[in-house]
């Protein structure tokens, strides 16, 4: 790998050109884990928008370790999502699990998400990377950077530049206060490897709610280039990853404390 200038990725959304880049104020993703209403999508997606967040997660197919857990509302969610775009003005991030639904999802999404299972879904890779939509790649769950590097080398190998990367937490020996162990090392680390830009993810990365707000102030600390956070109006309730999911009214305070650290919003 050769170290460039840091790039800046423009993401289109429909209040216009968000850019992702070292250089630029952190970008805010956020949202639930999974789309399970169009009440509670447009109302996250309104309470996020009023906290600062640039884009609006959820998703539409779930990639979940048990076949009989929610697997997502497939299709149906992705007309949710398009509603939420439109009434908050948001750009969307949503995964792709099947090649076969990269079209129909693209029509919605501002960037697509390959989730941690996917990472070395080499054909899914290809085809991603095919298509012009920019990519949120996050990183396997154990999967060294340099796996994760090359994993982003065949997106961009297909055709497309635009690859933000995504720290959501590594498996290592201790989980039993972590889900993840979020590997902050890979801000420093990735800046002397690649030019592509960065987000962390402390939601996926801790796994518990009350972690998430000490993580995303290091990871502002650290450089990252944008944060990826899970909000649910009622966390209790969530279909999936309720434990780590913020309250709108937790997220709000949150993105206050990150304005005084750094560049955020
Ligand atoms: C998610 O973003 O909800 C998700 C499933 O993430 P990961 O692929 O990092 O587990
Ligand atoms: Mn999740």
């Amino acid at each position: 790998f050769r170290h460039g200038e840091p790039s800046d990725i423009s993401v289109t959304t429909p209040e216009g050109p968000v850019l992702f880049g070292e250089h630029q104020p952190v970008v805010t993703i956020a949202g639930p884990c999974s789309v399970e209403s169009e009440e509670m999508i447009v109302e996250t997606a309104l309470r996020v928008k009023a906290a600062g967040a640039k884009f609006l997660r959820g998703g539409a197919y779930k990639p979940r370790t048990s076949p009989y857990a929610f697997q997502g509302h497939g299709e149906s969610a992705l007309g949710l999502l398009a509603s939420a775009r439109e009434q908050s003005g948001l750009g969307i991030i949503t995964e792709v699990m099947d090649a076969d639904d990269i079209e129909k999802i693209a029509e919605v999404a501002d960037v697509l998400q390959v989730g941690a299972r996917n990472m070395q879904n080499f054909a899914l890779l290809k085809k991603i990377g095919a298509q012009d939509k920019p990519v949120l790649l996050k990183r396997g769950i154990s999967a060294t950077i340099e796996e994760w590097l090359m994993a982003a080398e065949y997106i961009l190998a297909a055709g497309n530049p635009n690859v933000i990367l995504c720290e959501r937490g590594i498996r290592t020996f201790d989980r039993r206060y972590t889900r993840n162990t979020l590997d902050l090392s890979v801000l420093p680390v990735l800046r002397t490897l690649t030019h592509l830009p960065i987000t962390i993810d402390p939601s996926h990365g801790t796994g518990w709610a009350p972690l998430v707000p000490a993580m995303a102030k290091a990871a502002i600390a650290g450089g990252t280039d944008a944060l990826m956070i899970e909000v649910h109006p009622n966390p209790q309730k969530a279909l999936s990853d309720g434990a780590q999911s913020l309250t709108p009214k937790e997220f709000e305070t949150l993105m206050g404390e990150l304005a005084v650290i750094g560049n955020a919003v």
